[in-house]
């Protein structure tokens, strides 16, 4: 097995997590479609934490970490207290965009690959969206992507059919909004073409879109259009809707925060090797009164999770996405982008054994250790936080 994970491997693996230590809970909602947004529950303490990972779903590493995190935990190869802490784990917030992307992947890349060929095609994959990142500074071209042309036969009809209304949807979207060809593996979307994170009442998009602006993906994906139902960046489906999967989630947290002591939460992304707080603004925070003492709190957990990745904190803020509204209202939450090489869906499964501290140095053991300890190390961090405010 290779270190990809599909959508149907990803749901064998949780099922088999040892049901002593991580049970599956009812599903926090069900998406257009009717795909579940499994819950699963560790511990039993009063200090309650949300991990999630996959709004986007082209950050593919951002749900396997999750599963590999629980894994962990599962076979008491991480410790948390579970008397002490209960963690809520949402491992695939956006199903849809993973079946979507893992399906595209799948078209080219076999499960019962060796680990080493599989390497293979994440180096080609990352240096073909370098090349395609040159080419758009220097010429601009919106043309056909080196990257998307390795999935080019990845198109909605190699979905399986028991994703028949999913495919039936895509196959109508492609048309209508002429889609590039091997979009499917830079899918972040949900099902629909609607990007959960800029699915927001505030985002700057909604009127940009409906002003019949025509905006672009940057680089190695210049080709793809967010003002249409697509792969990425999209702000809604219809003017105003709130997604599905976007409701389930901000009524979770709110569950959470009013029925137990909710100390934070972890949201996962990827690529850039940041931890995001909650923090300086350029305007007002449409949630929430800021206060420097605010700031101060999330600041300090963010650090402590930054001291143990080594990567950067950055706490500027514009209120435009989902996350940011997660942000102020359930404090203290980070959004963490691990890695730090870019071309989603599969460079940051590139586990290269080389000297130095190259960038390129086992981008994904690195990954999976490293944050694996920064959520043991900064639990503790929100827990006293939490409690000195009361
Ligand atoms: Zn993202």
């Amino acid at each position: 097995m290779g270190k990809i994970l599909d959508y149907d491997e990803m749901n064998d693996i949780l099922d088999s997590l040892n049901k002593n230590v991580i049970k599956k809970e009812k599903p926090i909602g069900y998406t257009y479609f009717g795909y579940p947004i499994n819950h699963y529950v560790y511990g039993h303490g009063q200090y309650h934490v949300i991990i999630t990972g996959g709004t986007h779903s082209a950050e593919l590493i951002s749900n396997v970490f999750v599963i590999r995190f629980m894994e962990k935990l599962s076979k008491r190869e991480a410790e948390i207290d579970e008397n002490l802490y209960t963690i809520h784990f949402i491992p695939i917030v956006n199903p849809e965009g993973t079946i979507i992307v893992t399906s595209a992947i799948r078209s080219l890349i076999p499960r019962d690959i060796s680990l080493e060929e599989e390497q293979t095609y994440f180096l080609t994959y990352y240096r073909n969206s370098y090349i395609e990142g040159d080419y758009a500074n220097k010429y601009g071209d919106r043309d056909l992507k080196l990257q998307q042309m390795m999935f080019k036969h990845a198109t909605p009809l190699i979905l399986d059919d028991k994703h028949k209304e999913l495919k039936k949807y895509l196959i109508e979207l492609f048309q209508k909004n002429d889609l590039p060809i091997g979009c499917m593996i830079n899918w972040s979307s949900n099902g629909r073409g609607v990007d959960l994170n800029s699915n927001i009442e505030s985002s700057s998009f909604i009127e940009r879109v409906s002003n019949g602006e025509e905006i672009y993906a940057n680089l190695h994906l210049n080709n793809i259009r967010r003002d249409k139902l697509g792969p990425l960046g999209c702000p809604y489906f219809k003017k105003g809707e709130i997604e599905k999967e976007n409701i389930a989630l901000l009524d979770f947290y709110k569950e959470i925060k009013n029925k137990y002591k909710y100390i934070g939460s972890f949201i996962y992304h990827s690529c850039g090797n940041i931890v995001y707080y909650l923090g300086e603004a350029e305007k007002k925070n449409p949630w929430i009164n800021l206060t420097d003492e605010i700031k101060e709190k999330d600041h300090g957990v963010a650090r402590i999770y930054s001291d143990v990745t080594d990567y950067k904190t950055d706490g500027f803020e514009i209120y435009t996405t989902m996350d940011s509204k997660l942000k102020s209202l359930f404090p203290v939450t980070l959004l963490i982008e691990l890695g730090g090489v870019r071309a989603t869906p599969l460079s940051q499964f590139m586990d290269f054994d080389i000297g130095g501290s190259s960038d390129f140095k086992n981008v994904y053991s690195r990954i999976i250790d490293d944050n694996t300890k920064a959520i043991l190390v900064t639990l503790p961090v929100m827990r006293e936080k939490y409690e000195n405010d009361i």
